[in-house]
C-alpha cells in the first residue's frame, strides 16, 4: 500500500486511525515494522524500515510503502519516471542509464516493461483524472501508444494536484498505481481503489 513519504504525517493517520484498508476499507492500526530496505534515491541510498499495519476488520495485514518508491523496484520512482520519459523524448537506454547511474540492463527493463503495457496505462490514468475531475474534457492523443500513456500520467497528476496539492508527479504515479505501475502482474494495476 503507497502513502506519503512522510512519516511523521503518516504515524499520525495509522496511530488516528485515518488509514483505511484497500481490502475492506475498515480501519488500519499499526501492527510493527517490516524488513529494512534500501532505495537508490537521487540524494543517494535512503535505508529504513516500512511500517507494517493490520486491518481491524479482515485482519489482512499491509505494509506501508512511501510514494517515492514503486513495488519490487530499487530505485526511487523519480528516476524512472526520468528514464522512460527521456526515452520517449529519443534518447537512447545507455545514454540514459549513464546520465542517471542506473546499470543499462536496468533501465531497459522498465523501459520494456512500460511500453509493453501502454495501452493499460493509458486507460488506468485516464480512469483516475476523470474521477479525481469530473469536469475534465476529453484527453488528446499525443501521437503514440507510449507518448498516450505519459500523456495519461501528466493529466492524471494535475487533477490530483487540483485536488490534494502540488506533489512531484511521479508521486502521484505511485500512489495512484498502487505502486504497480512496472509491477510483473497487472493485476495490482487493475484492483486499485479507482
Ligand atoms: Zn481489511
Amino acid at each position: 500500500m503507497i502513502v506519503c513519504v512522510e512519516e511523521a504525517r503518516v504515524e499520525a493517520e495509522l496511530v488516528g486511525g485515518l488509514l483505511a484498508c484497500p481490502s475492506c476499507r475498515e480501519v488500519l492500526g499499526p501492527w510493527g515494522h517490516a524488513r529494512e530496505r534500501v532505495l537508490r534515491r537521487v540524494s543517494g541510498d535512503w535505508r529504513w524500515r516500512p511500517r507494517r499495519t493490520r486491518c481491524r476488520g479482515c485482519a489482512g495485514t499491509h505494509v506501508l510503502l512511501p510514494d517515492v518508491c514503486l513495488l519490487r523496484r530499487q530505485d526511487e520512482v523519480a528516476v524512472i519516471g526520468a528514464a522512460i520519459e527521456a526515452n520517449v523524448a529519443g534518447e537512447g537506454c545507455r545514454s540514459i542509464a549513464e546520465r542517471l547511474g542506473v546499470p543499462a540492463d536496468t533501465v531497459r527493463g522498465w523501459l520494456r516493461r512500460f511500453v509493453g503495457r501502454t495501452e493499460l496505462i493509458r486507460a488506468l490514468f485516464t480512469r483516475c483524472a476523470l474521477a479525481l475531475d469530473p469536469m475534465l474534457g476529453s484527453v488528446l492523443p499525443a501521437g503514440s501508444g507510449v507518448a498516450d500513456a505519459l500523456e495519461a500520467l501528466a493529466v492524471a497528476g494535475r487533477a490530483w494536484a487540483l485536488r490534494f496539492g502540488p506533489r512531484p508527479v511521479w508521486q502521484i504515479v505511485s500512489r495512484l498505481s498502487a505502486g504497480g505501475l512496472l509491477a510483473r502482474n497487472t493485476s495490482s494495476l487493475a484492483t486499485t481503489w479507482w
